[in-house]
């Protein structure tokens, strides 16, 4: 499979003629040859959503009208959904159950943003001054970059494109350079559904080059950012230049709070999902479970027993359970966690290692891993490992356990299982995160906002605040009976 990048309507290669190989984590089979593009082609590719935006007519298009746009955007992700979901499963190894479910959600988005897109037609404020008017207006913010990682390709994306696009602005977005086939066949349904040329502009190529671009330039007005952290901050300095308006959704150690009166089955199982769910791989993964002494030994033991179950394997095999690692510089990455808890003096229950099987050789598999009696000081609980990897702490009491959950710098999602309702409503509105489910764990939809406290993240997508994200406000003040003020006489 040979791809292209588009930009100003046109399927192009890149600048440099410059290619880069897509491989299956599976097996590390060539999946796909696409364009390898670099700040030259991100140029070409703000220049053209500058137009778009200055001169076109996209902002200026009703929003019912862009509405219905993005809503066939849905319906073609729907007639594709099969496809969209195989090009995924290959491109990340996750089960093609889990990509299934993504292009559900995915297409669940796009309508739920072709829907608010009129919904929000500005307000009348009451004006403190005689014989005047005041109306608030939003419009699109203009030229927006944006730049998505490689866990959820298609969703991240999807998060940001929707909302973009219903809210009358021009995008140029980048997808990781080792997950970006789905973004390229979105882009294609864009096209078929309309979308004027210039208005979605697709650039593939690293962060350092095409995303540095996005992030610097004074043609780009707002930049929308998931991944990393690290590459959070960087964004954030490289977006001062001009000031941007910057959206950024960043890491996460997200604390599972289980308390003894917890329903005991339901808990241990959704622990394992919460965790080892698309490989560790996952933003909000609960990676980190915080278990009441008095039932903590017996829930480890259910846990390891279970995940010695779990099979790895081919994510397009329907009997697998979760796939391999995206990269081997990633799966290096968890490798020197689990050395580093095993150094710290954490206890490691399961897991571990690479797995023996032959037929997992090829891929970059990691066995699910436990660690516990671990301490709060310790990095493998401080810091994202981003993998299999779970890590188990024991609390005494309610008092503590907030303090420890609150103890990181993250602030992404977290979940509290009881089944004492006031309890579980008093540690909710305690936890300093942006999502807090109670008895339950990884629920996200898009009429509920997501984003991160503390350095999880800036701003919020989906929901209504993920549509303002893509607004300006406007005041817009009328004097009905102007008169002279004779300030200067
Ligand atoms: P990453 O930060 O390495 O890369 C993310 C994207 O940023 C990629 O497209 C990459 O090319 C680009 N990039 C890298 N350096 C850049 C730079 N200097 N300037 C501009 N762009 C640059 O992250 P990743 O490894 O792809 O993804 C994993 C991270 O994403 C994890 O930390 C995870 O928690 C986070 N994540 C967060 C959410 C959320 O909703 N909060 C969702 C998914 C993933």
């Amino acid at each position: 499979m040979s791809k292209k990048m588009f930009i100003n309507g046109e399927w192009v290669d890149s600048l440099t003629k410059e290619t880069r190989q897509i491989i299956n984590p599976f097996n590390q089979e060539v999946i796909a040859k696409v364009p390898e593009g670099n700040r030259e082609d991100a140029k070409v590719a703000i220049e053209a959503a500058r137009k778009a935006f200055d001169q076109g007519d996209w902002a200026n298009t009703p929003a019912n009208e862009r509405g219905k746009i993005v809503y066939k955007i849905a319906q073609l992700i729907e007639r594709d959904k099969a496809e969209l979901a195989k090009l995924e499963t290959l491109d990340t190894g996750k089960t093609l159950i889990e990509s299934e479910a993504d292009m559900d959600d995915i297409a669940e988005v796009f309508r739920y943003f072709a829907g608010l897109a009129d919904k929000d037609g500005g307000e009348v404020i009451d004006s403190p001054i005689p014989n005047s008017d005041s109306i608030i207006v939003r419009e699109p913010v203009g030229v927006c970059g944006q730049i998505t990682p490689w866990n959820y390709p298609l969703l991240q994306a999807a998060w940001k494109i929707a909302p973009a696009l219903a809210a009358g602005n021009t995008i140029v977005i980048k997808p990781s350079e080792i997950t970006p086939l789905t973004t390229i066949k979105v882009t294609e349904l864009m096209e078929e559904a309309g979308v004027p040329a210039g208005v979605a502009n697709l650039v593939l190529g690293t962060g350092a080059t095409v995303g540095a671009e996005l992030s610097e330039s004074n043609d780009v007005d707002l930049i929308s950012f998931t991944g990393g952290i690290e590459t959070g901050k960087k964004i954030m300095q490289a977006a001062s230049n001009n000031v941007k308006n910057i959206a950024l959704e960043l890491g996460g150690k997200n604390p599972n709070l289980v308390f003894a009166d917890a329903d005991f089955e339901t808990a241990v199982d959704q622990a394992l999902n919460a965790v080892f769910f698309h490989a560790g791989q996952v933003c909000s993964a609960g990676a980190r479970l915080l278990v009441e002494d008095s039932i903590h030994d017996e829930f480890v033991e259910a846990l390891v027993e279970r995940t010695k179950k779990i099979k790895l394997g081919n994510g397009l095999d329907a009997s697998t359970q979760s796939g391999p690692l995206i990269s081997a510089e990633h799966r290096a990455k968890v490798e020197k966690y689990v050395e580093l808890g095993k150094e710290e003096g954490a206890t490691l229950a399961v897991g571990g290692s690479r797995p023996e099987e032959d037929e997992l050789q090829n891929g970059f598999f990691y066995l699910p891993t436990i660690f516990t009696n671990c301490t709060a000081d310790m990095r493998i609980i401080q810091e994202e490992v981003f993998g299999p990897v779970l890590t188990v702490e024991r609390f005494q009491s309610e008092e503590e356990v907030v303090s420890l959950a609150n103890d990181t710098i993250y602030g992404l999602a977290g979940a509290v299982w009881t089944t004492d309702g006031l309890k579980a409503k008093r540690v909710a509105s305690q936890l300093r995160m942006g999502t807090v489910w109670i008895n339950d764990f990884h629920p996200y939809f898009a009429q509920a906002p997501w984003g991160g406290y503390k350095q999880s993240g800036i701003g919020r997508e989906l929901g209504k605040p993920g549509l303002e994200e893509y607004t300006e406000t406007k005041h817009i003040f009328t004097n009905l009976d102007p008169q002279p003020v004779h300030w200067f006489k």
